[in-house]
């Protein structure tokens, strides 16, 4: 009994020893791998977020090589605003380096 563990289902009240899934209903009842689904679930999500800020960095890049023509404007249009925002960006940095350096 010691290593044993018994967990009561939640969802129909039977009670399970060693069990991951309830035997009676098929309800997972594993803190252990409720906490692996979970933690998995997490890494899977970063996992997704991380390729979705990869892809919308490379927007303007991908919307430029786009086989509507229309869409490679818009695509010039967002890389020339963002080249200009950067520019601007530098710029104020360095003026403010002067302003600091009097
Ligand atoms: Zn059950």
């Amino acid at each position: 009994m010691a290593n044993k563990s018994y967990i009561k289902c939640p969802n129909c009240g039977v009670f399970n020893t060693d069990k991951e899934y309830c035997e009676n209903c098929g309800e997972l009842i594993s803190y252990k791998k409720k906490q692996e689904l979970r933690a998995q679930k997490v890494k899977e999500e970063e996992l997704s977020d991380a390729i979705k800020d990869i892809e919308n960095l490379n927007l303007p890049q991908r919307l430029k090589k786009h086989s509507n023509f229309f869409v490679r404007i818009l695509g010039w249009i967002l890389y020339s605003v963002w080249f200009v925002v950067s520019l601007i960006g530098a710029f104020l940095a360095w003026v403010i380096a002067m302003i600091a350096a009097g």
